[in-house]
């Protein structure tokens, strides 16, 4: 494939653009595949990158039911950041991190990542105390984080009201090299690297049944016939308890609906990410001027892509007492998607009870973030049959074992 580049963009500007090849290729799947991996959402492309990259291994069929990056990896806010609480989630957010700041060059394809700096806004003295703890925690991670206070909130971000009505800002948790980057330009340069390498991407294509012998996977049914595979990997978000119910097992995840909006675009304004979890909003402003706001996950289990007026309300009312200059600004979209949550807010990276297949799920509200991370550990995983260092806390047996890697303060809601 060519690589893209300046110059190619002038040779095709004088070519009136009609000699771009192709981003990647739509076979028809073939009879066989040393991997299959469910979902073509930035967890299952970044897997199978990884796994070909790291790995060798590029038999491999990427299943996806719609299109790729139609799901939660095509809706979701895009903030980027490591700041969480706990060792075994700062190593691997921060793993994700640190891939992303090279991402674009890595896939030759711009993604846009922009570490524009993420705050999250401490407007109680419980929310002071537990974010200076998250700083302490983050500098023994080698996280670079820092609680800073309100003089300094209000100087990164001149629109915030740090006076609210209800809170007034006390400080916040800032992490300067977090942001945000474009969330299709994830999924497609993940893709193209994968079609590049060989591997099978297959869309409109939806896995109805899971075939096994003597307790292994042997393949799947699927609406384009049945597929033959050694190793199956489960990486559809909201939909992996309706695929472990297919392979005969459950999971502690439970599917809901998260959704988000943005404005009509206006003149740049703010050039960080903040993060107001106690009124429950958040905010930044994408490169076309539009604001982007997300808001909490519905009180009630569901699979529609859509999520309840009450919460844009709310988030709404949120945001507008927190910067009172958008109060006037109309809002273009509104869309949700379905955000697969666990108990403890942390995701499964596991062996499943069935022979030969591994699940990724539970990143809940916060999984943007963990694409590179979570497809390089994943990668690891199905290629040795075994986690390595990044996986082995993320596995299913810790919920058995009242392991919990608690983090519903860092991933609860915020994103
Ligand atoms: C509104 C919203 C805002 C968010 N904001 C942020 C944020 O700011 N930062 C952040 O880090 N995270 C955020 N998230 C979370 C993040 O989007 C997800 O955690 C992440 O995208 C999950 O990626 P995935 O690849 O696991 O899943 P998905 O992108 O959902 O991909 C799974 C794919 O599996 C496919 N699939 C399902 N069932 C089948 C089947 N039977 N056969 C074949 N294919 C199937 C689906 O069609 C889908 O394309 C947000 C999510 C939402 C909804």
């Amino acid at each position: 494939m060519r690589r893209y580049s300046a110059f190619a963009i002038v040779r095709e500007g004088l070519k009136h653009h009609m000699g771009w090849e192709r981003a990647w290729r739509s076979p028809e799947p073939k009879a066989r595949y040393d991997a299959i991996i469910v979902g073509a959402g930035g967890h299952g492309l970044a897997t199978a990158y990884y796994l070909g990259k790291n790995f060798g291994i590029t038999n491999v069929a990427i299943l996806e039911k719609g299109w790729l990056g139609g799901g939660n990896t095509g809706r979701n806010t895009t903030i980027i950041r490591s700041n969480y609480l706990q060792d075994p989630s700062a190593a691997i957010y921060e793993k994700s991190r640190s891939l992303y700041e090279t991402l674009s060059q890595e896939l030759n394809y711009n993604v846009m990542f922009s570490p524009r700096g993420v705050m999250m806004l401490a407007q109680t003295e419980h929310e002071v105390r537990g974010y200076k703890r998250t700083a302490f925690a983050n500098a023994i991670q080698g996280v670079k984080t820092e609680f800073v206070g309100p003089e300094r909130v209000k100087a990164l971000c001149p629109i915030l009201n740090i006076h609210g009505p209800r809170y007034p800002v006390l400080g916040a948790l800032w992490q300067a090299r977090a942001g945000t980057a474009r969330h299709d330009a994830v999924a497609w340069g993940y893709a193209r690297a994968c079609s590049e390498m060989g591997m099978d991407i297959i869309q409109q294509c939806e896995v109805t049944g899971i075939r096994q012998e003597g307790g292994r996977v042997t393949g799947v049914d699927t609406t384009k016939g049945e597929i033959g595979c050694d190793k199956l990997a489960l990486v559809v978000a909201g939909h992996s308890g309706r695929l472990a119910e297919m392979a005969g097992f459950r999971l502690p995840i439970e599917s809901v609906p998260l959704q988000a909006l943005v404005s009509e675009p206006i003149k740049p304004c703010m050039d960080v990410v903040v993060m107001a979890n106690t009124v429950h909003g958040y905010m930044s402003q994408s490169d076309k001027g539009e604001m982007v706001i997300g808001g909490g996950t519905d009180g009630y289990n569901a699979y529609t892509q859509r999520g309840s007026f009450q919460h844009v309300e709310e988030t709404v009312r949120a945001l507008v007492e927190t910067f009172p200059i958008i109060g006037r600004l109309k809002m273009l979209r509104q869309w949700g998607g379905i955000v697969d949550m666990t108990g403890d807010r942390s995701p499964i990276l596991s062996k499943t009870p069935v022979g030969g297949i591994y699940a990724n799920c539970g990143w809940g509200t916060g999984g943007f973030k963990a694409i590179p991370g979570s497809g390089w550990a994943m990668a690891e995983l199905i290629a040795k049959d075994a986690p390595g260092t990044l996986a082995s806390h993320f596995g299913l047996d810790r919920f058995r074992a009242g392991r919990f890697i608690d983090e519903s303060v860092a991933a609860g809601v915020a994103h």
